[in-house]
């Protein structure tokens, strides 16, 4: 048994033995390829905006690499999002149930589409929302009104479903599919931190009617800032990039608009880089699956919690390496964050649960003890591919 005055030190010495003397923070880029000449390309090209050659050879190699017909490539995940929720019909006043354990966009985006988060529980297998708590929880909930389902307590429709791949783990996308059929609603899939992560075969993003990525200078790649919205539907793909271009009705000279539009088009700029970026990720996908090898190995001898690691029949792109502690150890989680951070040991908690956030907790929630207690005992580790040699 390790004391309890002895577990701070002895992750500590577990993190040191993979960082060395690395001081990289959570998720550093790496620019190892032609990044520069592609941004040189771009600037003599003249086109620096969201005209411009590299942002559709970005979004050519994105779809190809994900196995989507269509990629739309947007300024940043955030607004993916927002674009994605209203492309696909959601309305204001409208509930979207959002996993109460994510990044702050994924409600966020909720509330600029006009519409009420409704924060749901994740599972303590995958880190997402489960299908069989989600139905369940569902069944007791909603209620038929002619074609819609209505929450039964405040009289709104439920009218979509946002899971988030937590830290590249893959959701139960197939089983959300079905419950999402089952309401009526649309699922949205947020992977923004999940790009190169596939469940039973499928890249996140594709299991539902729509997904989007994030390329923030933190993510598996970068484009700067950057995101981009996947699907299937070339109805709807063609609405995602009419709409992120100012709803302009294509025209030699006049302007004109034929709905409220967007200014969401990833620039060239961005999208130059993204290119370079892409052309890496397979060898980026390696380096980080390479550094959850490594974290796992120091980490083996530590009795108070464990390394965390995909599922069967899932492939996590491992973008954010983890450590759960054991429930009796969640309450050392600040100590060790501390200790990691007085050494300079880029190590952090995961989000706080959304639904207690101040500006998210008037909405409706679900009971969410996994989520209160995933974050509670979650430690997110240094990540950068730079780690690896
Ligand atoms: C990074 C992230 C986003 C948003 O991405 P930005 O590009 O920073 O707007 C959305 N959701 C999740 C879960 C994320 O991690």
């Amino acid at each position: 048994m390790t004391d309890s005055a002895g577990l701070e030190s002895d992750f500590l010495s577990a993190a040191r033995s993979v960082v060395g003397e690395n001081r990289l923070g959570l998720h550093e880029p790496t620019f190892g390829g032609n990044e520069s000449r592609y941004l040189v390309e771009c600037l003599n090209s003249g086109y620096v905006s969201s005209v411009g050659g590299f942002v559709s050879r970005f979004e050519d190699e994105l779809a190809r690499f994900v196995g989507a017909p269509q990629a739309v490539a947007v300024v940043n995940g955030t607004s993916g999002l927002h674009l994605a929720l209203v492309a696909s019909g959601v309305k204001p006043g409208d509930e979207v149930l959002v996993p109460a354990l994510s990044f702050v966009a994924t409600a966020s985006s909720v509330r600029l589409a006009g519409a009420v988060p409704h924060f749901v529980d994740v599972a303590e297998e995958t880190w997402s929302v489960s299908p069989s708590q989600l139905s369940n929880y569902l069944a007791s909930l909603l209620e038929r009104r002619g074609e819609k389902f209505v929450n039964s307590q405040t009289g709104r429709p439920v009218t979509a479903l946002v899971p988030m791949h937590t830290l590249g783990f893959p959701a139960d996308v197939s089983g959300l599919a079905t419950v999402a059929d089952d309401y009526g609603l649309v699922l949205i899939e947020d992977a923004a931190e999940s790009l190169g992560s596939y469940a039973e075969g499928v890249h996140t993003g594709l299991g539902g009617e729509l997904g989007i990525f994030s390329f923030n200078g933190n993510k598996t790649i970068t484009t700067g800032g950057g995101g981009a919205v996947v699907t299937r539907n070339p109805e709807l793909a063609r609405r995602l990039r009419h709409l992120s271009t100012t709803a302009k009705i294509p025209h030699r000279y006049e302007f004109d608009h034929d709905d409220v539009g967007f200014n969401y088009r990833m620039p060239n700029l961005n999208a130059a880089l993204g290119v370079a970026q892409l052309e890496q990720l397979p060898e980026l996908l390696i380096r980080q699956r390479a550094l959850h090898e490594i974290y796992s190995d120091a980490f083996a001898g530590l009795d108070f919690g464990h390394k965390a690691g995909e599922r069967p029949g899932t492939t996590s792109n491992y973008w954010l390496q983890a450590f759960v502690l054991r429930r009796e150890s969640a309450g050392r989680r600040d100590a060790i964050i501390e200790a990691c951070l007085a050494d300079g040991i880029a190590v952090r908690p995961l989000w706080k649960p959304l639904n207690g956030l101040a500006p998210y907790r008037r909405f409706p929630t679900a009971a969410t003890p996994i989520a209160d207690s995933l974050y509670a005992r979650v430690i997110c580790l240094p990540s950068s591919p730079g780690l690896v040699g």
